[in-house]
């Protein structure tokens, strides 16, 4: 099985590269002011029904969705996609004939069916004979040489269905800036892989990225969702700030709605546009029902110093800056109620609870926030470094100068 899985995998990837959109990869926009069923019927029809029909539709078909389940800690906690849309986006594909429902999902902590259970639509969902899954099943895929991963350890699942639907939750992301549809697929990995990949790509955020990209590559969901009506700012993405855009987007390829959104948020330039630019992979995008403009979330501190991101310098000193400039976790210790999850989750296992509290060992730490991530009360968030502001402004000045265009090589989007 496995084998066979490897070799169709590889295949699988490079026919599903290949796709074109000429005028630009179609992204829909459409507006909910809230979480009101009301509001939610027309806007998936307006969003969702164009990408549905793209993918030749759903009727008599098999449907599997992958929304963000991180986990759902009070109600309306924007960890997760919202379950009346989780609900009413079920609804919407029984209503258009779908043969079998399944929601499938691996969240951080506990399994899909306990975070559906917590978030009140358990029943709802049965009712309308919707499964809810933990991935259970898992491949080994082999890529191709083009990318930097040897093998992958996917959640299988999805191949079992004609189609998927990658539901991802606008929220800020410590590493990433930003997770949207493309980051949303790192759930389909096996969660001990996922420790043993934040430990490998350590502190490099574009390795991270790239590793993003190939899972995407892999599996390339026909069809991407994003919650954006209540997003998350600041201390994203397990415990920021619920802020509302009153948006879902929608779109065939994952990429084109990352940027759509991106471009919306006015994020600038995240490891995973950044990296999809370099490898010729960006799309043209060719939006629909454009949102008005909305104000720019508060992101995250960049997760490294602007200056590698676009100057080129020697490796030593890009190195030595990294060490001193890079941002890092601090633990809050009137919020934080001793219970160790960040310590069990530490993929280097640079964090220790000493007397009941976190204590970090900052040299050794990769940077991954998986801590951040998985603490339960956000007593952990990302600390920018002091110098690194100072840094920030000279990037700023050596960009506006045009001594750092001469600098940086130019990638070209994908036509
Ligand atoms: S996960 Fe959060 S609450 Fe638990 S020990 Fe770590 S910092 Fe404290
Ligand atoms: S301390 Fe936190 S950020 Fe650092 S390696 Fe451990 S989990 Fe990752």
């Amino acid at each position: 099985m496995q084998s066979c899985i490897t070799a169709a995998g590889v295949l699988y990837f490079r026919m599903k590269s290949d796709l074109t959109y000429p005028g630009g990869v179609p992204v829909y926009f459409g507006a909910a002011a809230d979480y009101d069923p009301a509001e939610l019927g027309p806007a998936l029809e307006q969003v969702l029904d164009p990408v549905l029909t793209a993918a030749g539709g759903v009727r008599g078909r098999r449907v599997m969705v992958k929304p963000n389940l991180l986990e759902y800690k009070f109600d309306g906690d924007p960890a997760a996609v919202h379950p009346a849309l989780l609900l009413e986006l079920c609804r919407h594909l029984a209503r258009r004939g779908a043969a079998r429902i399944a929601v499938i999902e691996n969240p951080g902590t506990a399994t899909a069916p306990a975070v559906v259970r917590r978030m009140g639509i358990a029943a709802e969902l049965e009712k309308l004979g919707v499964e809810v899954a933990n991935c259970a099943d898992y491949q080994t895929l082999e890529m191709p040489e083009t990318s930097g991963f040897r093998r992958l350890e996917l959640a299988a699942e999805y191949r079992d269905y004609d189609l998927v639907i990658d539901f991802a939750k606008a929220k800020t992301h410590a590493m990433m800036t930003l997770t949207l549809a493309v980051k949303n697929l790192f759930g389909l990995v096996r969660g001990s892989e996922r420790l043993g990949w934040h430990l490998a790509v350590g502190r490099d955020f574009d390795r991270f990225a790239d590793l993003l990209l190939d899972i995407w590559l892999a599996v390339r969901p026909r069809i991407n969702l994003v919650d954006a009506i209540v997003c998350m700012e600041g201390n994203g993405p397990g415990s920021g700030t619920p802020v509302r855009r009153g948006v879902l987007a929608a779109s065939s390829d994952a990429l084109a709605l990352d940027r759509a959104l991106t471009e919306w948020f006015q994020a600038g330039d995240t490891p995973i546009l950044r990296r999809a630019v370099r490898r010729g992979l960006l799309p043209e995008i060719a939006v629909h029902g454009a949102p008005a403009p909305c104000p720019p979330l508060a992101l995250p501190p960049p997760p490294e110093p602007e200056l590698a991101w676009g100057v080129w310098l020697p490796p030593r000193w890009r190195d030595g800056l990294r060490r001193k400039l890079l941002s890092r976790p601090v633990a809050d210790a009137g919020r934080c109620i001793g219970c160790g999850r960040c310590a069990r989750l530490c993929p280097p296992q640079s964090l220790v609870m000493k007397n009941g509290r976190p204590v970090f060992d900052l040299p050794h730490c990769i940077r991954c926030y998986c801590c951040q991530e998985h603490c339960p009360v956000g007593a952990i968030s990302v600390c920018r470094a002091p110098a690194m502001r100072l840094v920030s402004v000279l990037e700023r000045l050596l960009r506006g100068s045009g001594i750092a265009a001469l600098l940086r090589r130019k990638p070209r989007p994908r036509p």
